[in-house]
């Protein structure tokens, strides 16, 4: 059986643990690695690696570090193929899913390609008699970011890059459902120059992540995960003293006005809804329609186009989805469609009992489709992380509004509409971290930032973008007075000469 080990400069002989955890063939239900699952040894000893290695990294001009982050972003994309194929082959995405997952991690990288300018500081000249006050961006040390399974290679790069690329070491610490992309991405940022110590990858679970909070050499934990999880590394990150940041789950809301390009919302559901069978932070897993009339003509578009989305496994070119990741979360995701049928709900289509011939043990999930659910069901109010699309009716736009706004989660919503001002006054209003307008997916731009509201997200910076090196770095200020001399020769200041 393949072992996937930690990446640890040094490397990993003589740690204790023999936990390990089985990583699946998502398409075939078969084990076909072991992850090591470690502790405090293993994190000990990454993070001597990385104190060695951080002060000589931090006093790399910028400008170096950032032909790091060029040469890595050039290796990937060579071996883009390579990548997309483990990736898909663990997490179950489809290879296009797999190569948006790479490339929207690579555009953080090429933001960090430009991290000199990004890294200045601010000057005030004669903020007094003589004085001048300046700033600078300092590393924090070594960060730690503790990632989900569900994007193996966008949310590392996310984090690690923009903490490199401002001066720290970074230790990931990779969802143990998808591990090897994350080993592999160390090798690259090696192989780009990056010094030894400076990017190291430890495999566990909680005792790892519990390891990793408590440690007094890092300075800084970025998570992204479950909201549960993520409030409760928020809270232990920062009473040992950290700066975290924890992105969690989401329940993101189409609403969709009545004079909406309705094929165009059906063919944006399709994708949103159900890409990646559903398992993304930003999916679509709630359409609102405003009127009955609307919710009537979309209900009557969606069913065609759910018939004829095509389950398949991940290397299928034709295939709109994949498996979902374990037959753990094929169970729940069962779970949660039984639940909203109990609630009342009406099951329009029903994924369940999906089989794919020859691969009846893979952890397929066929498209679900509710209608008439209501914003008391648990179902609704919780994240279902599969390919279910819910229906919730509203009467009119302030109930569409309230909706997103009053949900517990506050990742992302939509909203589809050709009217300028609705636009506008639902962008304004709503209550969440990142909004679309006739956009069903409105993951920002690497540049901008990316970061939920509501329980959605704990901590105050979002990810990548200037709020990313915000959370890497910290600001030193130097207020400066040089004293022309006075003129009784005691304190004179000479200005050199040449000569
Ligand atoms: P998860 O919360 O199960 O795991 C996230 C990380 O926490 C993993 O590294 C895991 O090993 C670790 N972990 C698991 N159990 C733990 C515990 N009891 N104590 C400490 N650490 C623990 O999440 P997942 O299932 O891998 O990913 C899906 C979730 O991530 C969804 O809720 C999704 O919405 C969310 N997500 C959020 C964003 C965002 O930016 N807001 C992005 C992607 C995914």
């Amino acid at each position: 059986m393949r072992l996937i080990d930690h990446v640890i400069t040094g490397g990993t002989a003589g740690l204790a643990s023999t936990r390990k955890s089985p990583v699946f063939d998502p398409n075939t239900g078969a084990v076909q690695a072991e992850v090591v699952l470690g502790g405090q040894d293993a994190l000990d000893r990454a993070v001597a690696a990385a104190q060695a290695a951080q002060p000589a990294w931090a006093a790399t001009n910028p400008q170096r570090r950032a032909r790091v982050m060029f040469n890595f972003k050039a290796l990937v994309e060579a071996r883009m193929d390579e990548l997309a194929e483990l990736l898909s082959s663990e997490h179950g995405k489809v290879i296009a899913d797999a190569k948006g997952d790479i490339q929207r991690g690579l555009e953080v990288v090429e933001f960090c390609c430009g991290i000199p300018h990004a890294l200045k500081g601010e000057y005030t000249q004669g903020a007094g008699p003589g004085i001048d006050v300046y700033s600078m961006r300092q590393p924090l040390g070594i960060g730690a970011g503790i990632t989900p399974f569900n994007f193996p290679a966008m949310i590392p790069l996310w984090m690690g890059a923009v903490a490199m690329a401002t001066g720290n070491a970074f230790i990931l610490k990779p969802s143990e459902r998808d591990p090897s992309v994350p080993n592999r991405l160390a090798e690259l940022w090696l192989e780009a120059g990056l010094p030894e110590g400076i990017f190291q990858v430890v495999h566990g679970d909680k005792e790892m992540v519990d390891a990793i909070l408590d440690h007094p050499a890092i300075s800084a934990v970025s998570f992204v995960g479950s909201s549960d999880i993520a409030h409760y590394v928020y809270n232990r990150g920062v009473a040992a003293g950290k700066r975290v940041q924890a992105m969690g789950g989401a329940k993101n809301h189409g609403i969709v006005m009545p004079d909406a390009d309705l094929d165009q919302v059906v063919n944006d559901l399709a994708g949103a809804a159900f890409g990646s069978a559903g398992e993304r932070c930003m999916a679509l897993p709630v359409v609102v329609p405003v009127g009955e009339d609307t919710a009537e003509r979309l209900r009557a578009k969606l069913i065609p186009a759910i018939a004829a989305l095509k389950v398949g496994i991940s290397t299928d070119p034709e295939a709109h989805y994949g498996p979902v990741v374990t037959q753990a979360h094929k169970e729940k995701v069962e779970g949660w469609i039984q639940k909203c049928a109990d609630e009342g709900a009406e099951l329009v289509v029903d994924g369940r009992g999906f089989k794919l011939q020859g691969r009846e043990n893979g952890f397929f999930v066929g498209p679900t489709l509710f209608d008439h659910v209501t914003p008391d069901m648990d179902s609704y109010h919780n994240e279902i992380f599969g390919p279910v699309l819910q229906i919730v009716r509203a009467r009119d736009f302030e109930e569409a509004l309230s909706l997103p706004t009053r949900h517990q989660y506050g990742n992302g919503v939509a909203i589809f509409t050709r009217n300028g001002h609705a636009a506008r006054e639902f962008a304004a209003r709503v209550n969440v971290g990142m909004v679309g307008i006739n956009v069903p997916i409105p993951v920002p731009v690497a540049y901008h930032t990316f970061g939920g509201w509501k329980r959605s997200a704990f901590g105050d910076t979002n990810q990548h973008g200037m709020e990313g090196v915000k959370f890497w770095t910290k600001v030193k200020t130097v207020t400066a007075r040089w004293p022309d001399g006075g003129g009784d020769g005691s304190n004179a200041f000479v200005i050199p000469t040449m000569g």
